[in-house]
């Protein structure tokens, strides 16, 4: 366990982020929900301490922490509390990101149905690997094509005016946003000396200003 756990807890990690990669081109979610995510894909296997300890006797299964009831309590709890929704739902992630991870990792499976259902549950290695490839291809195929043009704004608290600050037509990220910009105008260049506050750069920097003829 000592050698093996370490190496183990970081390839979840690195699973979760990546399949937070993809998810992060579909949602507008805060930074917080990711956090949340990639802690909870590595925090789970600390239920199995007890075990390691001799709490529990001898066990053959992974404890029943490691199920499907897990993340429904996570996702109940995002419903119910407003404002620890974006971390809640992001717990829930990392969670069936680990999970998925689990499955492929052999004997003794994971007892996705608890309590409902008691049988592990065991997927070949190949899951994990398919895992691995299509989260890397999707991820790439998104970012290269410019895909989605709009993110779905997720977990965001709403402003006091009860809006959720958010430009429309927003790119997906910050690089799509700045190569949208048009060419700085000679206005702007004197804007800049003039040491005006940037929001005051955008607007003139969108003004046309007509030529001479
Ligand atoms: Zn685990």
């Amino acid at each position: 366990m000592w050698t093996t756990g370490p190496i183990d807890e970081l390839v979840h990690a690195s699973t979760a982020a990546l399949g937070l990669l993809v998810l992060a081109r579909l949602i507008d979610a805060p930074r917080r929900f990711y956090v949340a995510a990639l802690i909870a894909s590595v925090a789970i296997d600390l239920d199995h301490i007890p075990l390691y300890l001799g709490l529990l006797g001898y066990q053959a299964q992974r404890p029943v922490t490691h199920s499907l009831s897990t993340v429904a309590v996570f996702i109940a709890a995002s419903t119910a509390s407003r404002r620890h929704r974006a971390v809640l739902a992001g717990l829930s992630t990392g969670l069936v990101l680990h999970f998925a991870r689990d499955l492929a990792e052999g004997y003794p499976g994971v007892q996705v149905l608890w309590p409902l259902q008691g049988n592990s549950w065991m997927v070949s290695y190949r899951w994990f690997l398919g895992m691995i490839i299509v989260f890397t291809v999707a991820r790439l195929v998104l970012v290269s094509a410019g895909l989605p043009h709009t993110r779905i704004p997720a977990f965001r608290t709403p402003s006091p005016s009860g809006s959720i600050p958010r430009f429309p037509g927003r790119p997906a990220t910050s690089g799509d946003r700045r190569s949208g910009l048009e060419p700085l105008g000679p206005d702007l260049e004197a804007a800049r000396g003039s040491g005006m506050p940037s929001g005051g750069q955008v607007t003139v920097a969108r003004r046309r200003v007509p030529g001479p003829g």
